[in-house]
C-alpha cells in the first residue's frame, strides 16, 4: 500500500480545541472528525465504513456526555474506571449508551469493569485477564478486549512489548468471558509525523503476523489514533480511533495526569 507521507500530526492544536457546549456543536465536531477520517480513507483507498469513531469523554461532566449522546454517540471511552463507573451509574436512563474502558486497569478494579463495561482496550497482563474473567463469570457477562501494545518503546507507556504479544494472546482463550478483538496502542507523542507513523505500522504488522497463524482468529481490530494523530493512524489501517478533545474540547489538565510518567506535552 502506498501511503502519503505528508500527513502531519496536529499536536500543535493541543489545549486549543474549543469546548463543545451544545448538541449542535457536538454534531459539528463529530461531522468534522468523520470528514477527516473519510479523507484519510480516501487517500489510501480504504472503505470509510471500516473505521469506528470512539468518542472519549474522560474528565468531561455528565452534561457534556448527555449532549454527545443526543448527538448520536452510543459508546463512550473513559480512561479511569472509577470515573466511568460513576458516570454509568448516573446515566442509567440512557439505556443504549455503552462504555469502553481505554486506560490501564489494576486487577482489584476488574470487578467494576465486569459490572458495566462493554469493551476494555488496555489488557496487558494475565493477572488482569484472570480477574476480569472471574468477575465476568459471576456477572454472567462477556467483554470485548483489545491487547495494549507499547509501540513507542517509551518506558512510561503501558502495554506489552511487541515481542511478548504472541505468547500472551495464545493464553487468552482460557478466559472464556473475554472476546479478543484486536490490538490497541498509543503512539509516540511527537510532532515528528514519521516517528508517529512507525508506531502505527508496527501495530498493523504485528496484527498481520498474528493473523497468519491459525491460532489467532478474530484478531481483526486495530485501535490506534487520537485527536492529534488519527489521520495518520487511519492511513495505516486503524479500525478504531479514540477521539476526545477534537469532539469534546480541550481538557483542563495535561496528559501527564492520565498517563503517569509522561513528560509534559504542553506547548510553551
Ligand atoms: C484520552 C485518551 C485518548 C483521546 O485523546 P484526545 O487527545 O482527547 O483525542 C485516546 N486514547 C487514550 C488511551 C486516552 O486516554
Amino acid at each position: 500500500m502506498s501511503v502519503p507521507s505528508d500527513t502531519l500530526t496536529r499536536h500543535d492544536k493541543h489545549g486549543r480545541y474549543p469546548e463543545a457546549t451544545t448538541v449542535e456543536e457536538f454534531q459539528r465536531n463529530l461531522a468534522a472528525v468523520q470528514a477527516r477520517i473519510r479523507a484519510a480513507c480516501h487517500r489510501v483507498g480504504r472503505d470509510f465504513a471500516t473505521v469506528r469513531l470512539l468518542p472519549v469523554s474522560k474528565t468531561k461532566p455528565e452534561a457534556s456526555l448527555r449532549m454527545a449522546h443526543a448527538a448520536d454517540c452510543r459508546m463512550l471511552g473513559e480512561n479511569k474506571v472509577q470515573e466511568a463507573y460513576r458516570k454509568w451509574e448516573a446515566m442509567q436512563d440512557l439505556t443504549d449508551l455503552r462504555w469502553s474502558i481505554i486506560g490501564h486497569l489494576q486487577s482489584n478494579k476488574a470487578k467494576l469493569v465486569a459490572r458495566f463495561a462493554a469493551e476494555f482496550q488496555a489488557l496487558d497482563s494475565l493477572r488482569v485477564a484472570e480477574a476480569l474473567d472471574r468477575r465476568l463469570q459471576v456477572e454472567g457477562r462477556s467483554l470485548d478486549v483489545f491487547v495494549q501494545v507499547n509501540t513507542s518503546g517509551e518506558a512510561s507507556k503501558y502495554g506489552l512489548a511487541p515481542e511478548d504479544v504472541p505468547a500472551f494472546i495464545q493464553k487468552l482463550p482460557a478466559f472464556t468471558a473475554l472476546r479478543v478483538r484486536g490490538l490497541m496502542t498509543l503512539a509516540l507523542f511527537s510532532s515528528e509525523a514519521e516517528r508517529v507513523r512507525q508506531c502505527f505500522v508496527l501495530l498493523r504488522t504485528l496484527r498481520d503476523r498474528l493473523r497468519q497463524s491459525t491460532h489467532f482468529c478474530g484478531l481483526d481490530e486495530l485501535s490506534m489514533g487520537m485527536s492529534g494523530d488519527f489521520e495518520i493512524a487511519v492511513e495505516e489501517g486503524a479500525t478504531v480511533v479514540r477521539i476526545g478533545q477534537a469532539i469534546f474540547g480541550a481538557r483542563p489538565l495535561p496528559d501527564s495526569h492520565y498517563w503517569p510518567g509522561e513528560t509534559s506535552t504542553e506547548e510553551p
